[in-house]
């Protein structure tokens, strides 16, 4: 059966990759993706049912199998990025935004694994719904959707959910994941010193901001390597800093500030990182007579795969592709992914999926959010029936 869907996706990937080129030339930005949606609902509104988003455009599309049995979700994202393509491809984007993370892929992937399964409906034993997400740059997409009910328009909670995510620099139609953490929470790290302004000859009348934030900014690093355990790592990247005005030299300014982008692997360590911080922000302020706050927030839940959703990844791929195409990653890696909150309501696996233009050394290509990075649409058969299979295989 296995080899026939794998045959079914094939034969599709003209199709698929004219679709994909034509969501390419239209990316869109954030939760609100009005002709992005229309493309996709073209192309899907004859497979199944279709519940539309409340208050972001998204969609989800309902097939319903001949047998009965649970349902299972797979996902496909839709928004692009605010980025000015410059790959030279002959679809390239020319309106501001570009699809640099391949979500444009996993749309066409989406679609294809749909049109598989709406063909497949009478040996389905359950159903299949499949989220077109929009907002997963960062936006929340994902907890909008679970926040709309989008779980359950099957009328049950699904058992399994599954998604795929392309790279531009690994090995062209390679697969891999890996059992437990995956990727990692993302968040921001806000701080900010408040003292008092004066005359920059006379410090000592006044409260200096500039040099308390830089005695933070050294002391975060080294909080860092002594307070977390180095296997379960924890990153702190200070990505701007804010203080005074570039017109004058001699004004201690009233308050400093820095933010910083943070990865951890544990629901812990996020509730570690925001107390220490708290803690030592705090007391370096306060050694020095100033005041400081820090704020915290997380945009992603660290993505956890199940184990037997992994399982099933191995054996699917290996069924339909060979077993030297599928990699059991080592680590996680620090990217941020609201799929993981998907995750945390039903059991499942992310797969990424390399898509590195042949030819193109993948160690050196131009990686995922680069305004050069160039996907690979070849792999759009592969991405169909695998999670196509991964659906059927679930309800089986
Ligand atoms: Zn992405």
């Amino acid at each position: 059966m296995s080899q026939s869907i794998l045959d079914q996706a094939t034969a599709m990937l003209p199709e698929l990759q004219d679709l994909r080129r034509k969501l390419h030339q239209i990316p869109e930005f954030g939760l609100s993706l009005p002709k992005t949606l229309e493309t996709v609902l073209g192309e899907i509104s004859d497979l199944g049912e279709i519940t539309l988003g409340k208050s972001i455009t998204s969609a989800v599309l309902h097939i319903k199998g001949d047998l009965p049995g649970p349902t299972v979700l797979l996902r496909a994202d839709m928004d692009a990025l605010a980025v000015i393509e410059n790959t030279g491809v002959n679809f390239a984007s020319t309106n501001g935004y570009m699809h640099a993370c391949g979500h444009d892929l996993h749309m066409a992937m989406g679609v294809g694994a749909a049109k598989v399964l709406a063909s497949r409906k009478a040996e389905l034993k359950g159903d299949v719904i499949i989220f077109f997400q929009p907002g997963e740059e960062g936006h929340h997409g994902a907890d909008v959707m679970i926040e709309e009910d989008a779980l359950i328009v099957s009328g049950s909670k699904p058992i399994r959910a599954y998604g795929l995510h392309v790279f531009s620099s690994y090995p062209l139609g390679m697969m891999g994941s890996r059992a437990g953490a995956l990727m990692a929470s993302a968040g921001d790290l806000l701080v900010t010193v408040s003292g008092s302004g004066g005359h920059g000859s006379m410090p000592w009348l006044s409260k200096d901001p500039i040099s308390v934030l830089n005695e933070i900014m050294s002391a975060i690093p080294t909080m860092v390597t002594k307070r977390f355990n180095a296997f379960d790592p924890v990153i702190v990247n200070i990505g701007w800093v804010r203080a005074g005005d570039t017109a004058t030299t001699n004004v201690i300014p009233e308050t400093a500030s820095f933010g910083a982008t943070v990865r951890v692997f544990s629901d812990e360590n996020a509730n570690k990182l925001k107390l220490y911080t708290q803690e030592l922000v705090s007391s370096i302020a306060e050694g020095f007579g100033l005041t400081a706050s820090v704020e915290f927030t997380r945009a992603t839940k660290v993505l956890i795969n199940d184990e037997q959703a992994i399982a099933s990844v191995e054996k699917v791929t290996a069924e339909l592709f060979g077993p030297a195409r599928y990699i059991n990653l080592p680590a996680p890696i620090a990217g941020g992914e609201d799929f993981a909150s998907i995750l945390q309501e039903v059991p499942g696996a992310f797969v990424f999926m390399g898509a590195c233009p042949p030819g193109v050394d993948h160690t050196s290509a131009a990686t995922n959010h680069s305004n050069k990075a160039v996907f690979d649409d070849s792999v759009l058969g592969d991405g169909a029936a695998l999670l196509a299979t991964l659906a059927i295989e679930a309800l089986s």
